[in-house]
């Protein structure tokens, strides 16, 4: 591989981002997180927020898990930002607050994995780790020409084997220097050139060497096994106002979607159902009109959501379930909760 014209493109192509100006692991692995499943434009406004808000890892351990997933809202996957703030919170534990370099100890954080400490410390430190992200899958797959599928557990070991091999005979011809610069060069171009659809060959760096596009089968790699059944779930949403302009909310609990977010109280049924056959936990009031979501989809489940509108005459005088709370519904925007339910209270704006 022609690792000179690739970093050299680098050099002259990259993208400024603010991640890229730091050797600050904290803010790398903020990056990281935040980017994962997300657009570069979207994620800046983010990682802005989370670095103004949370100047240094131990500011982000202090704070409150509602104060995070609100700050997070909008991103989605929000394990990611549960994963955050308990990494950050081990940071502390572990490391005396500290954001550590070695792959081992960011390796061992919760939520982290292979890419994202493998991007930690080579960026931040340089240390020989490759990273393997959507972007390098695409642009190995092409210039070495595997076929493997890179959904399965072959095609990740032969990936990582491929992606350790390159950066080994990079480092070697480098003097051990720049495997952060490699794994940038790398993904960038994946980002910027070697592109799921129409990617430049003619002006790509490493078209030389590149065996997919010799072979004719650029359009072809890399190869996927094949999506995952999305699972039809069925969301009742109580949309409880009362005459004092209050309304009612839980937080989500439990190893499901959306933990630690609040929403209105749901009631799941295993098929759709009418309004009028759903449990309720008082019988005095009046039901005002539901409304119906456009189908939401998520990685594996489609969620088909009714909103349904109720009013009652004073909510804290009925006897509701423990983990609701009554609150004025003008205080609905302090908390965090899920782009569906969003979706739903800016619906007429
Ligand atoms: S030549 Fe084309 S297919 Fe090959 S790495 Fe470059 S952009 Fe990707």
């Amino acid at each position: 591989m022609d690792f000179a014209a690739l970093t050299d493109w680098y050099d002259h192509n990259h993208r400024r981002l603010p991640w890229r100006e730091t050797r600050d692991p904290y803010r790398i692995w903020l990056s990281e997180v935040i980017l994962q499943q997300t657009r570069v434009a979207q994620g800046l406004d983010y990682y802005d927020r989370f670095v103004g808000r949370f100047p240094s890892v131990a500011d982000l351990a202090a704070a409150d898990e509602d104060e995070v997933l609100k700050l997070w809202q909008g991103l989605g996957y929000y394990s990611r930002a549960r994963n955050l703030h308990a990494a950050a919170r081990q940071v502390v534990e572990r490391h005396g607050g500290i954001f550590p370099t070695a792959y081992a100890d960011v390796r061992a954080l919760k939520g982290i994995g292979d890419y994202t400490a493998a991007a930690v410390v080579s960026f931040s430190a340089d240390a020989p780790y490759p990273v393997v992200d959507g972007n390098v899958y695409r642009v190995l797959s092409r210039l070495l020409d595997i076929d493997t599928p890179i959904d399965t557990t072959a095609g990740k070991k032969e990936f990582a084997e491929a992606a350790f091999a390159l950066l080994a005979e990079y480092l070697v011809r480098k003097g051990h220097r720049g495997a952060g610069l490699y794994n940038q060069a790398v993904m960038e171009l994946g980002a910027l050139v070697c592109t799921p659809r129409s990617p430049q060959c003619a002006a790509c760096p490493l078209a030389g060497g590149c065996l997919a596009l010799k072979r004719g089968t650029v359009g072809e790699r890399p190869v996927k096994r094949g999506k995952t059944a999305q699972t039809p779930r069925f969301f009742h949403y109580l949309h409880i106002t009362d005459e004092h302009g209050r309304t009612a909310i839980r937080r989500r609990e439990g190893n499901d979607i959306w933990k630690g977010l609040y929403e209105f109280p749901l009631v799941e049924t295993p098929t759709g159902a009418e309004f009028g056959t759903l449990p309720l936990p008082f019988a005095d009031f009046v039901w005002q009109g539901s409304v119906r979501m456009p189908k939401h989809v998520l990685s594996h489940r489609i969620i088909h959501a009714v909103f349904h509108r109720i009013t009652v005459t004073d909510l804290t005088a009925l006897s509701l379930p423990d983990d609701w709370r009554v609150i004025p519904s003008g205080r609905l925007g302090d908390y965090a909760v899920s782009r569906l339910t969003e979706l739903y209270l800016t619906r007429d704006r």
